[in-house]
């Protein structure tokens, strides 16, 4: 079972000119099979986390370490990391002109398989997982969140979780802007590959509605750069009821 340990971890950014620190120690462990959900109100550095695992070259690790199985993965090139295992949904999906989704999937699965998908399995396995996430084939040939509304961007991302199996899987926001409908079906996405058992899931989101739909095994509260409580899912609903105010209290979460 993958296992990734997040210890102590510290990250600064540059911004006008001064040196700022976002994340001020965060500890945490997620391994393969579980559902971690991490709520944090605006600004408390939950993308700041994500884009740090990954290995964004504007944040700056300062303190810390972050290990996927033992092995260093502040240490990797960011393919390396996908290679290992990890895989980032971004709250905000960039656009890649001039490559389709089709051929960004399997370049992709590629990559990280180390060798083509075989053709046949593939287009099969592309076409449920589309189907599934009720996305129109004909999206396959558009460029890579060219034009792409929000939910569609956020099955795209749900698309590329589903095809490349990550053993841990970062998903940012992927609930923010989605109508029920879509809610629903990106969840039932999340859920169909958390099923398998195979992927260790951390669902950041600054609201609880996902929640319904996702069930986590374990519930943080974010707060100015750390983790300033963790439980069950019941801990969700006591957000839901008391918001993030009693955390952020003694600083502004910004
Ligand atoms: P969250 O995802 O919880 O809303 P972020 O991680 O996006 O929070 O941001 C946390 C803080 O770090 C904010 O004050 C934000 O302005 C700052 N920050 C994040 N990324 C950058 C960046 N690339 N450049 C400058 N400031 C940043
Ligand atoms: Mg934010
Ligand atoms: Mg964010």
């Amino acid at each position: 079972m993958a296992t990734l340990e997040i210890r102590d971890l510290h990250v600064t950014v540059e911004a006008d000119n001064a040196t700022k620190e976002i994340l001020k120690g965060v500890d945490l462990t997620v391994k393969q099979g579980e559902t971690h959900a991490i709520m944090g109100p605006n600004g408390s550095g939950k993308s700041t986390l994500a884009y740090s695992i990954a290995g964004h070259p504007k944040y700056t690790i300062t303190q810390g370490t972050v290990t996927l199985d033992g092995e260093d993965v502040l240490e990797m090139e960011v393919d390396e990391r996908a290679r290992a295992g990890m895989f980032l949904a971004m709250q905000y999906p960039v656009e890649v002109p001039g490559v389709s989704v089709s051929n960004f999937l399997r370049t992709s699965a590629t990559a990280i398989r180390g060798e083509a998908p075989k053709l046949r399995t593939w287009v099969k396995e592309v076409k449920e997982s589309m189907a599934a996430l009720q996305m129109d084939p004909s999206f396959a040939e558009r460029n890579v969140n060219e034009g792409f509304s929000g939910g569609e961007k956020k099955r795209h991302e749900i698309l590329q979780m589903e095809l490349l199996k990550p053993k841990i899987a970062i998903l940012d926001e992927t609930d923010s802007g989605l109508d029920v409908d879509a809610l629903r079906v990106v969840s039932e996405g999340v859920n169909r590959v958390r099923d398998t058992g195979e992927v260790g899931t951390l669902l950041i989101t600054h609201y609880t509605r996902i929640l319904r739909y996702i069930k986590p095994d374990f519930v943080h509260v974010f707060a100015n750069g750390r983790i300033a409580e963790s439980g069950g899912a019941e801990l969700a609903d006591k957000l839901e009821s008391e918001g993030y105010e009693a955390y952020v209290k003694g600083g502004a979460s910004e």
